[in-house]
């Protein structure tokens, strides 16, 4: 069996980040992925020049002829760039009304070019947060998405308008080892989860987080499972990446599916 997952998000033509990332990821966890474009970005490893989101109409369209057909075991949502994309994708959502959702906030690339229009913020918020399974911003988007100064109160504000996990990732923290936190709905008890940091600079690793968990869930796991077994996987993407370019480093997403070799 391989369960399907629905993702939506944008094209990265690096094959660093985005769908490619998101294909990659859940095809080594042993999903079927299904795949609903909502925009393309002009990139390579270096820079991200610029982004162009498609019209709405074209990606509900490719929502409604994926989900007409094939049954969906999670989901999993990249960027969406605009307020009115949110909206879209929430309507399409809203028709699997018990799969898994893994939301990852993409607000601005990781070399800090913006991947997003004004509104896109409020939009998450009100019509997918309270959706979401698992939440996974790094510390300045859940910052801005839980409108706090301290990211406890941000991640529970999150918790509040009804997420049932956040995990935020803490790369980009200034801490010798890279400390993720995972807070849940159903426990006051935050998970730490503490990893070596990893020389250079990777490209990609938060939608390898993001689509690994949702494969994960889609394949019957737990939420706290789920996000521990994902975890462990895109460390080992990173301990294996290499520079198709010349920038940013690419996860080695497929290394489960390569034989040792003799
Ligand atoms: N989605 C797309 C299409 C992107 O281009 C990017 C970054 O450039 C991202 C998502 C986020 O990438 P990361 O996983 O590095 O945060």
């Amino acid at each position: 069996m391989r369960p399907a997952v629905i993702v939506f998000g944008g094209h990265d033509p690096s094959g660093g980040a985005g769908i490619t990332a998101d294909v990659a990821a859940l095809v080594a966890l042993g999903c079927h992925p299904v795949v609903v474009v909502t925009g393309i970005t002009v990139q390579n490893t270096q820079a991200v020049k610029r982004y162009r989101l498609l019209e709405p109409e074209l990606v509900a369209e490719q929502a409604a002829a994926l989900m007409e057909d094939v049954p969906v075991s999670a989901c999993k949502i990249g960027m969406l760039g605009s307020a009115d994309m949110v909206g879209v994708v929430a309507e399409a959502i809203s028709g699997l009304p018990g799969a898994p959702l893994v939301l990852d906030p993409v607000l601005r690339a990781d070399r800090g070019a913006a991947l997003s229009e004004p509104g896109l913020v409020d939009a998450l918020r009100t019509a997918l947060v309270p959706r979401a399974t698992v939440l996974t911003p790094n510390i300045q988007e859940c910052l801005d998405l839980g409108d706090a100064t301290e990211t406890p109160a941000a991640a529970r504000a999150l918790l509040d308008r009804g997420s049932r996990a956040v995990l935020v990732t803490g790369t980009h923290a200034p801490t010798d080892n890279v400390i993720h936190r995972l807070y849940r709905s159903s426990s006051d008890e935050v998970i730490v989860s503490e990893w070596p940091r990893l020389d250079g600079v990777f490209h990609g690793s938060g939608c390898t987080l993001a689509a690994a968990i949702a494969g994960q869930l889609a394949l019957g796991e737990a939420v706290c499972e789920a996000v521990d077994a994902a975890l462990r996987y895109t460390w080992q993407t990173l301990q294996g990446a290499y520079r198709p370019g010349g920038g940013q480093l690419v996860p080695d997403r497929l290394y489960p599916l390569r034989a040792p070799r003799p």
